[in-house]
This record gives C-alpha cells, structure tokens and sequence, in this order.
C-alpha cells in the first residue's frame, strides 16, 4: 500500500508538551513519545506523515509517525509538503554529494547512496551497486513511501539505476507488523558483480548480511592494501573477504581469511577467485576468531584486521561488549609479529569512539607490548554524519603498530 500524497493542511497535527521544541529547534530529527502531548489525534496510524507543533501552535517540522520510542522522524523543518518532489529532491542532494566524493566512476560503482539522517532523510538507506539500488527501510513511513522512492531513483538524473531491490525483512521494526517484503521493486536480477576501487566484489543482496556488502569499509581497506607488500596477513570476521582482496592487490605474502559462517567463506572465496583466479597465497577457514586465535603461533601473521559484527546492538549489552573488544584485541597483540600492524575496529553505535579506544588500551596493557597508534579510523564520507545527529557516527577504528 501506498499512502497518497497529502497537503499538509490535511495532515494529523501532533503537539508537543511544554518546552520539548528544544532539540527539534535544534534540528535534531527525532521526536521521543514522551514529548507527545496526549491524547494523540484518533487518525493516527503508524507510517503516516505527521505535523508536529509547539505547546503555542506553532509548526515545526513534518515527519513520519511510528509506535515506539521513537515517535516521529522529521523530514522537513517546514510545513512542506511530502511528495515524489520532495524525495526527488533530496536523493538528488544525495547523489551530487557522492559525484563530489568521486565515487560514482566506471572502476567504483559500489557505495551508499543514502545514509539515513546522514543524507536528511531518517530512516533509509540505499546502497548502489552498479546497474541495482538495495533499499532498506527503517521505518514504516519509509516502507510506505517506497515505492516512490524507486521511482525517483530509477529516474534520478546522472544516476544509472535500472533495477531496484528493497530488503527491509530484518531493518522493519517488528512490532509493526508491515508485512515487509524482500523483493525486486523495479526491474529484476542483472548482474551482481560491482567494483570498488578496480576491485570485483559478488554483492548478494538476496541472502547477504545487511543490503550484500559492507561499503563503509572501503577507505579502510585501501588503507590496508598500503600496509600489506610482504606481510602475511590474518583477515578475522572476513564476510565477503574485502580486507583479503585488497591485500592481495598489495602484495601480501599470504592471506589467511577466517569467518565462523560457512556462507561468509563461500562469498569470500568467490571474490578471491574474481580478482586472482591462479592466485595461491590465500586460504580461509570457516571457524570461531576466538578459537583461530588461540590456536595460532606467536608471530604467524604481521598484519590483523580485527573486523566483528556490532558487539553491542543495545546500551545495556554495552559491559560485555567491551570485555568481548577487549579479549578480542589482547589476543591479537599477543600473537602478532614484532613490527606488526593491527587494523581494529567496533561498528557498535551504543560504543563510543572513547569507550573502544578504552577497551583497546586495555588490551595494549594487559599485553604488555609497546604499541602505538598510527591511524583513528572512522566512517566514510559516503556514510555522513549530521552534526545535529551526532548518533549516526557509528564505525571507529584504529590502526596500531606493535613492536
Ligand atoms: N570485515 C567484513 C565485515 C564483517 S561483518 C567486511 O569488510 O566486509 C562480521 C562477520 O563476523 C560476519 O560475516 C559474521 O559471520 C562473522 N562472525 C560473527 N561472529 C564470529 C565469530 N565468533 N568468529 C568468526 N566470525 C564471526
């Protein structure tokens, strides 16, 4: 279903308590339940846009409603009107920032065309991989809104989208109850090869982790083909092996690739064979890090990327998760070869960039050895961050040197 496009006189209008404008007057784009004035109007239903006033009356801003803690995501600071003109405006802000970036080329067609509030646009994201658009909903505004989307998108001037797949099974807030579907909105299967820096990469959108790929790491990565010319490298929580490709361009002596899904070595291994068909110097195993870890000798590897999944998906998971980072990284430093470099990162939004650099220290200490930073790593530009919503920076990294 899609909802039809309303004049913002027509709209539901939601009042806030007393003084509760304040970070919405600050461009914050999230409105909590508990700045609700109550009783909310009886039309109210959840993915509808919304119109949100001040204790006096006055409007502040237009956004999609949802039941939860998070009530409403603001669009627009305005009464404008939510329309196919307004997406079509604001994906087109989108792609002229990542034509700045340089990212669209013929030897990068892999990147994030839309980052959630990142790109003023809270609750989506789309990810571009050659000729397809994966589009993933946070939000059922969004879910309601996609198919318009996919419209703008295909018909997005300077942007060569012909296929439009959305995948919004596992990103929906359940409790919804949307019926999200995973499906072709426009067009259909093409190709799944995209390249990333003039590497090839298999993107399987249907069945991979998140839209296929994780294109927040690709500064990182042409950082660590820098470091690889004659190390032997461990590559822990590989995925679809984007750390081993590039090690490889570079020169490494030997890659080693370890994810504990058998999927995940499968993906890697294809990506290995894309780029270096004769290629030798790469192996994966399909087991624990942790166990990888302590099996392995003491000076085998002189590189390691540190790459897990989100340790901490909620605040209160927040204790473990850094003891998880910490035992983590103790035992790479352990292991690694004296002059050794270690790429260490946390995806965990609920993990703070000082917090990581803590638990890290940790580690560094309980090891014992001298080590130092070289790089602090962080999201790339195609993955901005508001500087009203300073919750979207989420990736941190650092790289380390260990003597
Ligand atoms: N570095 C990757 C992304 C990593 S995503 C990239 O650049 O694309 C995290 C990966 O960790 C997933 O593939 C998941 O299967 C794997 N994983 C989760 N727990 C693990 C464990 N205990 N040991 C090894 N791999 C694990």
């Amino acid at each position: 279903m899609t909802l039809p496009d309303h004049h913002t006189s027509d709209l539901p209008v939601l009042r806030l308590r007393r003084g509760k404008e304040e970070s919405v007057d600050r461009f914050h784009p999230w409105i909590f339940s508990g700045a609700l004035q109550l009783p909310l109007p009886e039309s109210l239903e959840e993915g509808i846009i919304v119109k949100i006033e001040t204790f006096d009356g006055r409007v502040i801003g237009v956004g999609h409603y949802q039941i939860g803690s998070i009530a409403v995501r603001i669009l627009d600071f305005s009464d404008r009107e939510i329309n196919d003109d307004f997406y079509r405006e604001r994906l087109g802000h989108a792609l002229k920032l990542r034509q700045a970036l340089g990212l669209a080329r013929p030897d990068n067609d892999a990147y994030r065309l839309v980052h959630g509030e990142g790109d003023f646009l809270s609750g989506l994201v789309v990810d571009i991989y050659g000729p397809t658009a994966v589009v993933q909903a946070h939000s059922p505004g969004m879910h309601y809104a996609r198919e318009i989307i996919a419209r703008q998108l295909v018909a997005l001037e300077g942007l060569d989208v012909r296929n439009v797949y959305y995948k919004s099974e596992t990103t929906l807030p359940y409790k919804a109850r949307l019926d999200p579907q995973n499906d072709y909105l426009i067009g259909g299967f093409e190709t799944a090869v995209a390249t990333e820096n003039g590497l090839k990469f298999n993107i399987d959108w249907l069945r991979g982790q998140k839209t296929g790929f994780f294109v927040d790491q690709r500064d990182n990565r042409s950082l660590l083909e820098h470091y690889a010319r004659g190390r032997r490298v461990l590559n822990m929580f590989c995925y679809t092996g984007g750390f081993s490709v590039y090690a490889m361009r570079g020169g490494a002596e030997l890659v080693h690739s370890v994810d504990s899904s058998e999927k995940a070595i499968t993906l890697t291994d294809a990506n290995i064979r894309l780029n270096f068909p004769e290629d030798t110097r790469h192996k994966s195993f399909a087991q624990d890090a942790f166990k990888f870890l302590d099996q392995t000798e003491q000076g085998a590897y002189d590189l390691i990327v540190l790459d897990p999944p989100a340790f901490a998906k909620h605040r209160s998971a927040l204790r473990n998760a850094l003891r998880g980072y910490q035992r983590l990284n103790f035992r790479a430093m352990e292991r690694i070869a004296p002059g050794g470099i270690l790429f260490t990162f946390s995806c965990s939004q609920a993990v703070s960039r000082e917090q990581f650099r803590l638990a890290v220290f940790s580690a560094a200490a309980q090891s014992g050895r001298k080590i130092r930073i070289l790089h602090q790593l962080t999201q790339p530009a195609d993955h901005p961050v508001n500087i009203y919503h300073p919750e979207g920076e989420y990736l941190k990294g650092l790289i380390l040197y260990v003597e």
